[in-house]
């Protein structure tokens, strides 16, 4: 494939501002550094107990969206994320398994990033996890309990006392007047109407992991881990908070609760929560049969880059209900977008401009940039941008196409890009990976047929075969020339013919 696309940074769009909806306010508020200098932001990472499914991924991609975007608009970021590397489910699952929690989670920590860097998602600056910060949070602790909001109970758990805080539900809008002074729950998530006073610490269990601290031996809560780890890494008070829509109750309004009964500042003064993603319509589930991580995806055949499109294509506000046929435009739009991105670089051009062009590609940028800046509209992001490529199509097809509209045409395709990251082609790896995955874990019998036979050829050996290919049409082997054509062909390679030469690439 043509060129490694880079984003432009052009200095008339490092004054766009962003808006973004804030569950907090109810409304889109401007989302600016507060210190004038660098966004801070913490975003709840994953509970590394199995691998990540599409749902989680959605979150992810559209947090690295907006990431990408303040990025292109001239903003610096020092974004947080957590690993919850202990929590009831890990505990459970190691203990099953028979491996120290450390161990058990390994295996998915390393997996979700391999399945991060898949997806094209980029790193946040600090990655902060929980059994690497137990004293902080053990801190934290401490001065709820002097400030009268934390309670520790005969089995030597601690919890926060909900009616210490008066502006609990403030987030979620929830309206908590019949709760119960005392009533305890100590599972991470429970009911999504009941408010009870929850566990900041639970007592060491018999086998279970634990660390013997001030405040007793025991293990952290899970909504005590972002509290701590967010302060420590963004200070008391930040710019934005941001999670899957179930995060917002109770997990965010638990944390909101711990940290400011101590430091009586905001948290965060923006909140965004990304919705639900839904499989064919409904709740995804293994019961259901509609459950997918990204790895079923990619065993099947579809590319990483049409699984981010896929994903990230309705706005994040918007539910967005995953089909098999939405994957399949996907994928045709990449194509789209590629082919005609070879077609701009490679081409020759004669020298100039074409009013037309230089105006389409000005309207384009304009109109997304400006959707983007609208609470992340990526919808409406993505539209100006094919439609410049069909403009552009046409004028190249009417010999109306000129140097300088490629140069515009390409900073329009490295600013699209820059955020969506799916025309530079890096889908050849996460999918060998994959399959090379799926063979290491017995699970070979799901990979799509054709595609073992695929990831067996290297790019060396299809370069190779066409040179050959090559040479038996220069000395007239026609049948031989065929051949290699036809057994690329059953591999997924396409060849193309044309006047610069032979090109290929995988279906
Ligand atoms: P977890 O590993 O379960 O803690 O989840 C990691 C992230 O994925 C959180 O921000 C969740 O809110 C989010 N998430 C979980 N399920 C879905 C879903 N079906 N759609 C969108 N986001 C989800
Ligand atoms: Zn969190």
């Amino acid at each position: 494939m043509a060129s490694i696309l880079t984003g432009t940074m052009s200095p008339s769009h490092t004054t766009t501002t962003m808006r973004l909806f804030n569950t907090l306010s109810g409304e889109v508020d401007e989302l600016v550094p507060s210190d004038g200098k660098e966004l801070r932001m913490y975003a709840c990472g994953p509970t590394v107990y199995d691998y990540g499914h599409i749902g989680n991924f959605r979150t992810f991609l559209e947090i690295d969206v907006l990431r990408r975007f303040l990025k292109l608009t001239g903003m610096s970021l020092r974004h947080v994320m957590n690993i919850t590397d202990v929590d009831d489910k890990i505990i459970r699952n190691s203990g099953a398994a028979g491996l120290p929690i450390g161990e058990y989670t390994a295996k998915y920590v390393s997996a979700f990033f391999e399945d991060l860097d898949a997806l094209g998602v980029e790193r946040p600056e600090v990655i902060a996890r929980a059994t690497e910060n137990i004293d902080r949070m053990v801190q934290l602790i401490q001065k709820l309990a002097e400030a009268g909001a934390a309670y520790r109970t005969d089995d030597g758990s601690w919890y926060f006392r909900i009616k210490s805080f008066p502006e609990y539900g403030k987030l979620s809008k929830k309206d908590l007047s019949g709760m119960e002074d005392g009533a305890r729950v100590d599972v991470d998530e429970y009911e999504k109407d009941s408010a009870r006073d929850f566990a900041l610490w639970k007592a060491a269990k018999p086998g279970e992991t634990s660390w013997e601290t001030p405040i007793g031996r025991g293990r952290p809560g899970w909504h005590i881990e972002c509290s701590a780890m967010s302060m420590e890494f963004l200070g008391d008070s930040f710019d934005l908070h941001a999670g899957g829509e179930d995060l917002m109750f109770p997990h965010h309004e638990n944390e909101i609760a711990q940290s400011e009964s101590v430091t009586h500042k905001p948290l965060a003064r923006h909140w965004m929560h990304v919705r639900f993603l839904l499989v064919d319509g409904k709740k995804m589930s293994k019961s259901e049969g509609n459950f997918f991580t990204l790895r079923d995806l990619l065993l099947k055949g579809y590319k990483a880059s049409a699984i981010r499109l896929a994903l990230i294509s309705v706005p994040y506000r918007h539910q967005l209900n995953f089909t098999f046929d939405g994957l399949t435009d996907a994928t045709a739009a990449i194509d789209r977008l590629r082919t005609f991105n070879d077609r701009l670089m490679k081409g020759a051009f004669p020298a100039g401009e074409n009013p037309d062009v230089m105006t389409a590609a000005k309207k384009a940028r304009d109109e997304y940039f400006a959707a983007l800046a609208n609470d992340l509209n990526t919808a409406e992001a993505r539209a100006p941008i094919f439609e410049l490529v069909r403009v552009a199509n046409t004028a190249m097809d009417q010999g109306k196409f000129h140097q300088s509209d490629r140069e515009a045409v390409r900073t329009v395709l490295a600013d699209f890009d820059a955020v969506f990251a799916v025309i530079a082609d890096r889908d050849a790896e996460p999918t060998r990976r994959a399959v090379e995955w799926a063979k290491a874990e017995g699970r070979e019998a799901e990979v799509a047929p054709e595609l073992l036979a695929q990831v067996s050829l290297t790019d060396e050996a299809i370069n190779a075969l066409l040179a050959e290919r090559d040479q038996a049409k220069k000395r007239r082997d026609f049948a031989r020339a065929d051949q290699i054509r036809r057994e690329l062909m059953e591999k997924g390679i396409v060849i193309e013919d044309s006047k610069d030469g032979v090109r290929w690439k995988r279906r």
